[in-house]
């Protein structure tokens, strides 16, 4: 499929009607679906609420998600949890497995061990100055522990989680309730419209070619019709995106700011001297505008992994490769050796926050989460946020129906916005809403407008405008020029397109990074971080989710950084220098949908690349 799309394939479908129909369940929609479903149990008022659908019935709510479990998910996560404790306030950490409380916290600068990382002269003047200083200096392993960690970033009082784990937790109680369907394994693929309403959603097809033409066995998607379509479908989700199409962004919105999260769950050895519950952020390393957490759950198993992010002006963004590299910073790697990989996930972030909230509600439908614009950019925070908007409209929902009110856009304004907007979300949101633009005009006058803003309560920051992420992807040449000559680049590129290889190792390689020392229990190959730390699913039968839309732009692309960037090696080097997508790699990151050196022909806020609804990705429910 191209630019030049296929036209429908005309069938026949089967439609059902329900109430509430649900789309995505992660954080927000657990806390959308908790907080309907104790109103909706049989035996706690919930005959009050009957069905419209079918009357003399109760309420027919139903949610699909596209994993093939509902404890699918990667993430952090150390939250403050108000929402969630909200929600629950006599939760017990030990109820959900692998939860801890927070307990220490620690905040580091990495300065560079190996000499490889692109520092500018001032972050180059104060490494020196802190090795010069490093006796009086909190400084151990060519790590700076800050002094002072500000309040903004602190989780004093919180919970480091598992989200696999708590999606499950979270999901039981729900499908417990009786009252909701949730519907594991069944991705969402469009929208469906009617005037200026949503009037519900299209199940994908089953039993298709990879071109989506059907085959043997071939299952039109289902119509479910609903009076409400919630959308929680996280930072890349494609229905979130159509309504974006359909309905526009408000005015000055926009997507521009992303991170590629890859993390690793690791069995630590035994006697490692990490307490379950402490919390390691870090930044400066492997390059200065890499983030970096470490979080420790019970019984020596620790959560760590890097957020890449779309301001890195690299060509050749790989999170894995950069991953093994801070993994192996002297600092973390006295805590890391002798571990054991036990998972492993990448998953993208939406780092626009309230720059990049969409219209939160309309006829027949409302959003939720993080693909709602709720995560805080400025606390790193983002799995509480998306809870508390989810109960934020299952008690407008809940209100409505009472009062027999329909789910227009007035009266999602009037319950679940207004709600929104009187929250400690909304108001930390606006404190975070230009932290981070600084980072557009550097690594260190990013770091001081995020600063800036979290300490004068986002009443001071540094101005700049977020470009879009194509802007900030130099071609190789540029990139490396000094470091590695333009006939030497384009010798390695020939040598890796016949290998069928992507750039970024003998490229970074090259340019100075050590080659990583694999082990076979930590430190192993992309590949076997694939087969070992999460199966890769996918079921035969469905299109190909990821598409790319223009060839021909890609054939003359130079950078191709959809395949250095590609979490699961799922994008490669194809014929005639057009790359080519498995779906039995990929890991549905999402990071391909920003990571694209070229903008889309008539509207340069998307890329040439487009990410659909697809089943299968990651199987594992601890990351
Ligand atoms: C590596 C990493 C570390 C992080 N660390 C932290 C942290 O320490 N603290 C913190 O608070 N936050 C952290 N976050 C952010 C946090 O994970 C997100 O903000 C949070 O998960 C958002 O919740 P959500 O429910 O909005 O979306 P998601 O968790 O993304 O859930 C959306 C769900 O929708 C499903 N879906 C998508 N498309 C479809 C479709 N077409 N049909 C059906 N289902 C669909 C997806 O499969 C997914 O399960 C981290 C994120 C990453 C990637
Ligand atoms: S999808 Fe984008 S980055 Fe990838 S080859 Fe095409 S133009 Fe280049
Ligand atoms: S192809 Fe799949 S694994 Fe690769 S970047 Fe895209 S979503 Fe992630």
């Amino acid at each position: 499929m191209t630019g030049e799309q296929q036209p429908e394939v005309a069938v026949e479908r089967q439609a059902m009607d329900v109430d509430i129909v649900c789309v995505g369940f992660g954080p927000a929609m657990g806390g959308f679906l908790t907080t309907l479903g104790r109103y909706l149990a049989p035996g706690d008022g919930g005959a009050s609420l009957e069905s419209r659908v079918a009357p003399g019935m109760p309420l027919q709510v139903i949610c699909y998600e596209r994993a093939d479990d509902i404890g699918f998910g990667v993430s952090g996560v150390v939250t403050r949890a108000r929402g969630i404790r909200a929600t629950f306030p006599d939760l017990e950490p030990a109820q959900i497995p692998m939860a801890a409380p927070v307990r220490h916290e620690k905040v580091l600068y990495l300065l560079d061990p190996v000499g490889a990382s692109r520092r500018p002269a001032s972050l180059r003047l104060a490494d020196n100055a802190i090795q010069a200083l490093r006796r009086v200096l909190p400084y151990e392993a060519e790590a700076l522990s800050l002094p002072y960690i500000p309040p903004f970033l602190r989780k004093d009082g919180g919970l480091i989680l598992s989200i696999g784990q708590f999606n499950q937790w979270v999901g039981g109680q729900v499908m417990a309730s009786g009252a909701i369907q949730l519907w594991p394994g069944m991705p969402v693929a469009s929208i469906l419209v009617e005037g200026d309403r949503v009037a519900g959603v299209r199940l994908v097809d089953q039993g298709t070619d990879l071109q989506g033409r059907p085959e043997a066995g071939f299952l039109p998607g289902l119509d479910v019709r609903a009076g409400l379509t919630v959308v929680a479908d996280g930072p890349v989700g494609p229905i979130g995106r159509q309504l974006d199409e359909r309905f526009g962004m408000p005015e000055g919105h926009h997507r521009r700011d992303w991170a590629v999260g890859t993390k690793v769950v690791v069995d630590l050895r035994e006697g490692v001297g990490l307490d379950p519950g402490t919390v390691l952020h870090t930044f400066g390393y492997p390059e200065p505008e890499i983030f970096g957490f470490l979080y420790v759950h019970p019984d020596r198993v620790a959560s760590a992994g890097i957020f890449v992010p779309s301001w890195l002006e690299s060509p050749v963004r790989t999170s894995y490769r950069y991953l093994q590299h801070w993994m192996l910073h002297p600092y973390l790697w006295r805590y890391l050796q002798g571990g054991r990989l036990r998972s492993w996930g990448a998953k993208t972030l939406q780092e626009s926050g309230r720059r990049g909230e969409p219209r939160l509600a309309g006829n027949g439908y409302a959003r939720i989460g993080e693909g709602s614009g709720s995560t805080n950019v400025l606390t790193g925070s983002g799995v509480d946020e998306a809870w508390t908007t989810g109960t934020q409209l299952a008690e407008a929902v809940l209100e409505l129906l009472r009062e027999g009110k329909p789910f227009t856009q007035e009266q999602l304004e009037r319950t679940y916005v207004k709600r929104r907007r009187a929250s400690w979300v909304e108001a930390e949101s606006r404190i975070a809403e230009r932290a981070r633009d600084g980072f557009h005009r550097g690594i260190v006058t990013g770091l001081v407008g995020m600063a800036l803003a979290g300490l004068s309560n986002g009443r001071l920051a540094i101005p700049a405008e977020p470009a879009p992420p194509h802007t900030r992807v130099p071609s190789l040449e540029r990139y490396y020029r000094g470091k590695i000559p333009a006939d030497e680049i384009a010798r390695i590129r020939a040598e890796c397109a016949a290998r069928g290889l992507s750039l970024h190792d003998a490229l970074m390689e090259r340019a100075g990074w050590p080659v990583i020392p694999f082990d076979g229990q930590l430190l192993v190959t992309h590949q076997d971080a694939l087969l070992l730390g999460g199966k890769v699913q996918a079921p035969p039968g469905y299109a190909d989710h990821v598409v790319f839309l223009y060839p021909s732009l890609c054939e003359r692309c130079g950078t191709k950084i959809c395949i250095e960037v590609c979490s699961g090696q799922a994008i490669a080097q194809g014929d005639g220098g057009i790359p080519a997508f498995d779906r039995e790699k990929c890991v549905h990151c999402g990071a391909c949908l920003w990571n694209c050196a070229q903008p889309h022909p008539e509207d340069p806020e998307r890329a040439l690349i487009e990410f659909r609804a697809g089943a299968g990705g990651l199987h594992s429910a601890e990351n």
